[in-house]
């Protein structure tokens, strides 16, 4: 089945069971335990109501990639296990309006926007730093070759710590593309970890979406962001 026939016929708790059996699946595949594995319910399509259903399916992690639909769902779902992941491009200004209120920041690709993060974070920022490893032009994200010395040069922000890192695969149902870009995100992972940098530990993979999670599993995702497939498109 295409996803958008799953989200039309399926509701939430089956396409949650869904989801949750494919990962258990992949998992296996990969000789991996779903323990080591962060499910991100991605619910910037839906509504506060549909998000508090999402919640209480038992999941933890939130993500929504604008400022405006993260204010708005966190304040109205204000619970202490939540996690909320940012995941989304940030513009510069906008960083002083949440920063304080993220839990893990999937997007960081400039260093104009991580001077900005360390100038108004509280507290360490846990963020991933994206890569465009399929080199289309659309795609945010730093070049592979530009990672390191990019988080070198993050050394001097003493709030901000490098969790992992983050990419978008393209568009695409091509199986061997998408396991391409995903195994190259785990070996930059693999060599920036390798390089023991104090403020990045850098053990994390934030890569795989509705499409093409199970792929991203079985190359290593760490953070898998699922949208359309679990929360639906709308309402
Ligand atoms: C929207 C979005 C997702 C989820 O996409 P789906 O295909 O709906 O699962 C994941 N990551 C980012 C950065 C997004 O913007």
């Amino acid at each position: 089945m295409k996803v958008f026939e799953r989200v039309i016929y399926l509701t939430l708790v089956n396409r949650y069971q869904d989801i949750l059996q494919r990962i258990h699946q992949s998992c296996q595949r990969a000789n991996r335990s779903p323990d080591d594995l962060t499910l991100i319910a991605v619910t910037k399509y839906v509504t506060i109501e549909k998000t508090r259903e999402v919640v209480q399916l038992g999941i933890n992690d939130v993500g929504e990639n604008r400022d405006k639909g993260f204010i708005e769902k966190k304040s109205a779902l204000a619970d202490d296990k939540l996690s909320w992941h940012f995941i989304g491009q940030m513009q510069t200004k906008k960083v002083k309006k949440v920063i304080n209120d993220i839990d893990f920041f999937h997007a960081l690709d400039r260093i104009a926007l991580a001077e900005e993060i360390n100038k108004r974070a509280v507290n360490v920022i846990k963020c991933f730093v994206q890569v465009n490893v399929s080199g289309e032009e659309s795609k945010a994200g730093l070049a592979p070759s530009e990672v390191g010395s990019f988080i070198e040069t993050l050394a001097n922000y003493h709030n901000i710590n490098v969790v992992g890192l983050m990419t978008m695969a393209p568009h695409t149902v091509e199986e061997p593309v998408l396991r391409a870009v995903f195994s190259q995100l785990r070996e930059l992972r693999d060599f920036i970890q390798a390089q023991q940098y104090p403020n990045a530990p850098c053990r994390y993979l934030s890569m795989g979406m509705s499409n093409d999670f199970e792929i991203a599993i079985e190359e290593g995702a760490t953070h898998i962001r699922v949208g359309s497939s679990l929360v639906g498109m709308e309402g």
